[in-house]
């Protein structure tokens, strides 16, 4: 009794750690709130408004009494419009019944971590992953397996990596590209290469994370989903937040077998339902309407991304790689550790970036959350100005650490 009062939260909650790009972000923001000029940099989100032809088509929505409950797996309109852009984009086949709308390309991830992993099974993550991979496996009872890229080899796995960490416990291996925290993107010979070593083991499924597609620098998109040798076994995710500037929308996708994508209907039935109504008539449309908006956003990405190289790569001990997609910059700055400024102790990237938030005013994220513990994360989803006062700040503090 006595146990259960000093400890009434569950084991799962216990043993989970929070989203660390969601900490960060709302530390930057109560910094804010005490009145201080805090940049953050922080979480992954475009700073540009949903496209307004994209707006349009939800009020219009509304008004027409898109306004109930929707199938579970989505609108038949907008999975008819995902299993197009699938075509389309990434050369994959599917009919609607291979497609599952979800609250977020997150829920997507989260449904199918659900749907199947058994307790003790192994995922595979491409490290370094996004923040939530890993704690959505420890979640549904799986085994995280991180396998490490640095930054000299660009932040990509070996085929050879790969084929190390499959066991016979391995149930999927996840990873994105563009990836999130790198900004790395796999070429369609990289993922060849990395199929033909997954693809003898048919116990093995692919989740493959495509939301920064559209935010592609290198000029081709290439899906794992699309080689022959794992494609009935590929899962690709999608969403609407990244391309199209639509975070707060809460709308994710993923296509892939028929019986993955009735379990997590089956799974998202009794945790959520379908997806907001109105929300995915617009999304509908987004999927099959003008494309410029994204394309515009991207290229201005592109600069800011020039832009934060150059700035950065200024800064001694900053080891800068050049991501070609995305909107993140993943700085290795392991030469910092030992080193002290003010009242803090920098031992790892952790109180590095603790000591931005602190000195700087400059809210990151560290890479520890993301399997990678000597680099840290900046977000360059924000103004130019921004992106330069943040940066220069960032080198006058780091240039106080001794
Ligand atoms: N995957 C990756 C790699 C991400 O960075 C994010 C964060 N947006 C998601 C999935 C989740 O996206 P959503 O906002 O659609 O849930
Ligand atoms: N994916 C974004 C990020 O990495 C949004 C926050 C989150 O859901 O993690 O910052």
């Amino acid at each position: 009794m006595s146990n259960v009062l000093a400890q009434p939260l569950s084991r799962l909650v216990m043993e989970m750690n929070e989203s660390a790009t969601i900490r960060m972000a709302q530390m930057s923001r109560d910094l804010k709130a005490q009145g201080h000029d805090v940049i953050d940099l922080s979480i992954g989100e475009p700073d540009f408004d949903t496209p307004a032809h994209i707006k349009e088509a939800a009020k219009k929505a509304l008004d027409d009494g898109y306004t109930k409950y929707t199938p579970v797996p989505g609108l038949v309109e907008l999975r008819q419009a995902i299993v197009e852009k699938f075509r389309r984009d990434n050369g994959l086949e599917f009919n609607i019944n291979q497609i599952v709308v979800s609250n977020g390309a997150k829920q997507s991830i989260a449904n199918l971590a659900l749907a199947l992993l058994d307790p003790g099974d192994e995922a595979v993550l491409f490290a370094p992953y996004w923040v939530s991979y890993s704690e959505i496996v420890k979640m549904a009872g799986g085994v995280p397996v991180p396998v490490y890229a640095g930054i000299e080899q660009d932040f990509k796995v070996t085929p050879e990596q790969v084929a190390e960490a499959i066991t016979e416990r391995t149930k999927f291996v996840l990873f994105s590209s563009p990836c999130n925290p790198t900004g790395s993107v796999y070429s369609k010979a990289e993922l060849e290469a990395i199929a033909a070593v997954i693809a003898p083991h048919e116990h093995v499924f692919v989740i493959s994370d495509e939301i920064y597609e559209y935010i592609n620098f290198q000029g081709s998109h290439a899906s794992i989903g699309a080689v022959p040798s794992v494609k009935d076994r590929t899962i690709t995710v999608n969403g609407f937040a990244k391309g199209f500037a639509m975070t707060g929308w809460r709308l994710g996708y993923m296509g892939g077998p028929e019986f993955i994508a009735k379990a997590c209907g089956k799974i998202q039935g009794q945790f959520t339902s379908g997806a907001n109504s109105f929300g995915q008539k617009a999304a509908a449309h987004a999927l099959l309407s003008d494309m410029a908006p994204s394309w515009q956003m991207r290229d201005e990405f592109l600069k800011r991304r020039e832009l934060c190289i150059g700035l950065l790569e200024q800064i001694p001990g900053f080891k800068v790689n050049r991501p070609e997609g995305a909107f993140y910059i993943f700085p290795n700055i392991s030469h910092y550790f030992g080193t002290t400024g003010g009242q803090t102790y920098v031992n790892n990237a952790d109180d590095f970036c603790e000591y931005l938030l602190a000195e700087a005013h400059v809210g990151t994220v560290s890479g520890g959350a993301f399997g990678a513990e000597n680099c840290f994360r900046i977000s360059y989803a924000a103004s130019e100005e921004n992106l330069k006062k943040a940066i220069g700040r960032i080198a006058e503090a780091v240039s106080r650490l001794r």
